[in-house]
Protein backbone atom coordinates (compact mmCIF):
# COMPACT_ATOMS: atom_id res chain seq x y z
CA UNK A 1 0.00 0.00 0.00
CA UNK A 2 1.45 3.39 -1.11
CA UNK A 3 1.58 5.95 1.99
CA UNK A 4 0.53 8.92 -1.29
CA UNK A 5 -3.07 8.53 -0.98
CA UNK A 6 -5.38 11.11 -1.78
CA UNK A 7 -7.48 11.89 0.72
CA UNK A 8 -10.49 12.79 -1.10
CA UNK A 9 -10.03 10.15 -4.27
CA UNK A 10 -7.73 7.67 -3.09
CA UNK A 11 -5.78 8.02 -6.16
CA UNK A 12 -1.95 7.53 -6.10
CA UNK A 13 -0.13 10.57 -6.50
CA UNK A 14 3.12 9.56 -7.44
CA UNK A 15 4.67 12.79 -8.26
CA UNK A 16 5.78 15.21 -5.78
CA UNK A 17 4.56 17.89 -7.49
CA UNK A 18 0.97 16.36 -7.34
CA UNK A 19 1.07 15.89 -3.91
CA UNK A 20 0.14 18.41 -1.24
CA UNK A 21 0.27 17.98 2.64
CA UNK A 22 -3.14 18.28 4.10
CA UNK A 23 -2.01 19.52 7.18
CA UNK A 24 0.37 23.08 6.61
CA UNK A 25 2.03 25.07 9.20
CA UNK A 26 1.37 28.31 7.46
CA UNK A 27 -1.48 30.67 7.85
CA UNK A 28 -1.20 32.56 5.04
CA UNK A 29 -2.18 29.86 2.28
CA UNK A 30 -5.10 27.73 1.73
CA UNK A 31 -6.49 25.77 4.66
CA UNK A 32 -7.46 22.26 3.39
CA UNK A 33 -8.25 20.46 6.78
CA UNK A 34 -10.38 23.37 7.65
CA UNK A 35 -12.06 22.77 4.30
CA UNK A 36 -12.43 18.71 4.07
CA UNK A 37 -14.20 19.74 7.96
CA UNK A 38 -16.45 22.04 6.36
CA UNK A 39 -17.69 19.40 3.51
CA UNK A 40 -21.11 17.95 4.31
CA UNK A 41 -19.80 14.71 4.58
CA UNK A 42 -17.34 13.17 6.67
CA UNK A 43 -13.93 12.53 5.38
CA UNK A 44 -11.95 9.85 6.64
CA UNK A 45 -8.53 10.71 8.07
CA UNK A 46 -7.09 7.82 5.58
CA UNK A 47 -4.23 9.55 4.15
CA UNK A 48 -2.37 13.67 5.03
CA UNK A 49 -2.03 14.01 1.31
CA UNK A 50 -4.30 15.50 -1.44
CA UNK A 51 -3.54 15.52 -5.05
CA UNK A 52 -3.55 18.39 -7.15
CA UNK A 53 -6.88 18.25 -8.89
CA UNK A 54 -8.83 17.61 -5.57
CA UNK A 55 -6.96 20.12 -4.04
CA UNK A 56 -8.33 22.05 -6.61
CA UNK A 57 -12.34 21.21 -6.31
CA UNK A 58 -11.71 21.77 -2.27
CA UNK A 59 -10.51 25.39 -3.31
CA UNK A 60 -13.31 25.89 -5.76
CA UNK A 61 -16.00 25.01 -3.82
CA UNK A 62 -14.40 26.89 -0.69
CA UNK A 63 -14.11 29.71 -3.19
CA UNK A 64 -18.37 29.63 -4.20
CA UNK A 65 -19.89 31.91 -1.40
CA UNK A 66 -17.33 35.00 -2.64
CA UNK A 67 -17.88 34.50 -6.07
CA UNK A 68 -21.84 34.63 -6.09
CA UNK A 69 -21.45 37.61 -3.55
CA UNK A 70 -18.85 39.40 -5.84
CA UNK A 71 -21.38 38.60 -9.23
CA UNK A 72 -24.58 39.50 -6.96
CA UNK A 73 -22.84 42.64 -6.27
CA UNK A 74 -21.58 42.88 -10.24
CA UNK A 75 -25.50 42.28 -11.54
CA UNK A 76 -26.44 44.79 -8.84
CA UNK A 77 -24.32 47.45 -9.93
CA UNK A 78 -24.91 46.71 -13.74
CA UNK A 79 -28.86 46.74 -12.98
CA UNK A 80 -28.97 49.88 -11.12
CA UNK A 81 -26.33 51.43 -13.97
CA UNK A 82 -28.64 50.39 -16.53
CA UNK A 83 -31.77 51.50 -15.32
CA UNK A 84 -30.93 55.13 -14.37
CA UNK A 85 -30.07 55.10 -18.40
CA UNK A 86 -33.48 53.66 -19.33
CA UNK A 87 -35.15 56.13 -16.57
CA UNK A 88 -33.31 59.25 -18.04
CA UNK A 89 -34.24 58.47 -21.91
CA UNK A 90 -37.74 58.00 -20.69
CA UNK A 91 -38.08 61.07 -19.38
CA UNK A 92 -36.78 62.98 -22.56
ZN1 LIG B 1 -7.54 13.28 -5.20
Amino acid sequence: MSLFKCILCFKEIEKDSERFLIQNNKKTIFDVYVALANLEFHVYAASVYICRQSHGLLKKRNNLPQNLEELQKSMRINYATSLALFSSRKIR
